[in-house]
């Protein structure tokens, strides 16, 4: 196929002159100035592969001409030579700044112009080759890079109109892929890239931001389609569909000068923050999504300090069993008391933990603490009971963790079976591979397990078949809906007997009132633990707690 050049030259003989020239090995199409030039290019931009400008032009001077092409991303792929009557030092720079690429002199000499015209081309084709890497080659959508510099064009050229920029996530990706395969997972993110194609329309600019991760340009206002709609167009024809969702972040573009990349990192976290919460769809990135990841950034800025300091306590929250009516053992919960900022609950600080890496730093604390507490109590001459602390999902993957745990009771020589470890669902959902593994090498030291919040999340019963546990916890939801049923509505009911079934016991969490424990024992729960009966407390009062139920037993 033969190369397209462009020639913009106001003098019609020139133009001829020119034409003459290039015709014998290109399709020459002409224009007599910038304007008219950029009629051509309208039809012709994709086709054109070099352009031949006369730096002197009554409509549209060259200079204009240059600066607009060299505005649109696309445009300012296609090399431009500059034919210049004289040339001195300052124009050839003066065009060089404004983007030219190379230069001949007037009058013209065909074969160096043939020659500078040949190796242009095949120059910027080297180039083009590069180019592609400006689109994703799984999606097609824009790369990174590229959508960044095409949002930045598109908001310079349209400054009345307004934007936002969305960001869409897959939930639990990973665990699509693990489960289905790469080539479904392949297909997941396609059918997505096309469906967000389709429903940003003609005006969207989308690209695919990493992994399953796409990030998109769309106009303020323009109508959304419904969550289920989007779904039916991204995911029809998918093994395993109802399992997957897709989590929005929403950033409002209203100060342009900030940085597109930067724009792009915000509405990021927006989506960051409901991934996992099962009953969010989006966030908008607003002041109080602002002021949350400063309040975080600054509990990341002191969380080091505090370990140091030994700012963490432990709180021991009693369990109790329901067939004898006595303490059956504890749960292990820190507190953060810092200098300034007081007392705070885990629910503070925890889930950042878990996302800034800095929970098995915590856990580990944690664990040895208790390790050190029943030592005391025990050369105290305690009757200790079992206490459990909580293995958050980032503790999972560490390697060896079931080693550094037995190697931990062992250096304060306790009985393995008195530390509980409560894993959480959610650290199925995302490995379940990993996770059966660790639950048998955890047996394997002796530790006792339990699966903490059962039923708060993607809770799957099959999970409780390929886990080997111990004891199941159940999420205080549970418990809040179950009171509005009769007992033989109850979902409880079934849970419990399939739990014991499989040789479970259960604890209930959350316990708070007389009604909850009354339904509890006629479902023949296991435990129960509570603020009914008593809230977590500092280890001393824990001990004291103990004492005083043992000498109401005597
Ligand atoms: P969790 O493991 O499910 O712990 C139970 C939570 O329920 C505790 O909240 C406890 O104080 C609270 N609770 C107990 N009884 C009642 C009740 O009757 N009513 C109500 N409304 N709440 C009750 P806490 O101590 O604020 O801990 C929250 C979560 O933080 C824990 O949930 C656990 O997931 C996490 N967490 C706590 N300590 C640690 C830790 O040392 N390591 C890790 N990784 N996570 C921890
Ligand atoms: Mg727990
Ligand atoms: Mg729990």
């Amino acid at each position: 196929m033969r190369k397209k050049i462009l020639v913009i030259e106001d003098n019609e003989l020139n133009r001829a002159m020119m034409s003459a020239i290039l015709a014998d090995d290109y399709d020459v199409l002409e224009a007599e100035n910038g304007r008219a030039a950029l009629d051509v290019l309208a039809v012709h931009r994709d086709s054109v592969s070099l352009i031949l400008l006369d730096v002197v032009m009554p409509v549209m001077d060259d200079y204009t001409f240059l600066d607009t092409i060299r505005g649109d991303s696309e445009l300012s792929a296609i090399p431009v030579i500059v034919m210049t009557q004289n040339t001195s030092e300052e124009e050839e720079v003066t065009a060089l700044t404004h983007g030219a690429t190379d230069f001949v002199p007037k009058p013209y000499r065909p074969q160096v112009i043939l020659h500078r015209v040949a190796s242009l081309i095949r120059f910027r084709e080297t180039a083009s080759m590069m180019n592609q890497l400006q689109y994703d080659r799984l999606t097609g959508l824009y790369s990174k890079e590229f959508f960044c510099q095409k949002v930045r064009e598109r908001l310079d050229k349209t400054p009345d109109e307004d934007y936002v920029i969305i960001c869409s996530d897959v939930e639990n990706f990973k665990l699509y892929n693990d489960t289905f395969g790469r080539e479904a997972g392949d297909r997941l993110l396609k059918q997505n890239a096309e469906a967000l194609r389709v429903t940003m329309g003609e005006d969207g600019i989308c690209c695919r931001y990493g992994a399953d991760r796409f990030v998109c340009l769309r106009a303020r206002g323009q109508k959304w389609i419904a969550q289920e709609t989007f779904m039916q167009r991204a995911f029809s024809n998918l093994p395993g569909r109802r399992s997957i969702t897709v989590k929005w972040g929403i950033y409002d573009i209203t100060d342009r000068a900030i940085p597109v990349d930067l724009m792009c990192d915000r509405v990021m976290l927006a989506v960051d923050c409901v991934k996992g919460h099962y009953n969010r769809l989006y966030a908008v990135y607003d002041d109080e999504l602002r002021s949350k990841l400063l309040r975080d950034k600054a509990i990341t800025d002191a969380m080091e300090t505090a370990l140091a300091e030994k700012q963490f306590t432990v709180y021991y929250q009693p369990k109790y069993s329901l067939r004898d009516r006595r303490a059956a053992g504890a749960e292990a919960l820190v507190r953060w008391v810092h200098p300034t900022w007081g007392f705070m609950s885990p629910g503070l600080f925890v889930p950042l933990f878990e996302k800034n890496g800095f929970v098995p730093k915590l856990d580990a604390y944690v664990w040895e603490q208790v390790c050190a507490q029943l030592r005391a109590w025990i050369d105290q001459g305690l009757d200790v009971m079992p206490v459990s602390v909580n293995v958050s999902r980032a503790d999972v993957y560490q390697d060896n963790l079931a080693e550094t745990l037995s190697e931990l009771v062992r250096r304060y020589d306790i009985d393995p079976a008195l530390l509980h470890l409560e894993i959480t669902e959610s650290s199925y959902a995302e490995n379940p591979k990993q996770l059966i593994r660790t639950v048998e090498e955890f047996r394997r030291y002796g530790f006792v397990m339990e699966m903490d919040d059962f039923g708060s999340g993607y809770s799957s019963l099959s999970m409780l078949s390929h886990l080997r546990l111990d004891i199941l916890k159940l999420d205080m939801k549970f418990l809040e809906n179950e009171m509005e049923k009769t007992l033989e509505q109850s979902i409880l009911n079934d849970i419990i007997s399939m739990a014991h079934r499989l040789h479970l016991r259960v604890v209930a969490e959350g316990v708070e009132n007389e009604a909850q424990l009354q339904r509890l024992i006629a479902l023949k729960c296991d435990y129960v633990q509570g603020y009914y009966f008593a809230k977590p407390m500092p280890a001393e009062d824990f001990a004291r707690h103990l004492q005083a139920d043992k000498a109401a037993d005597a």
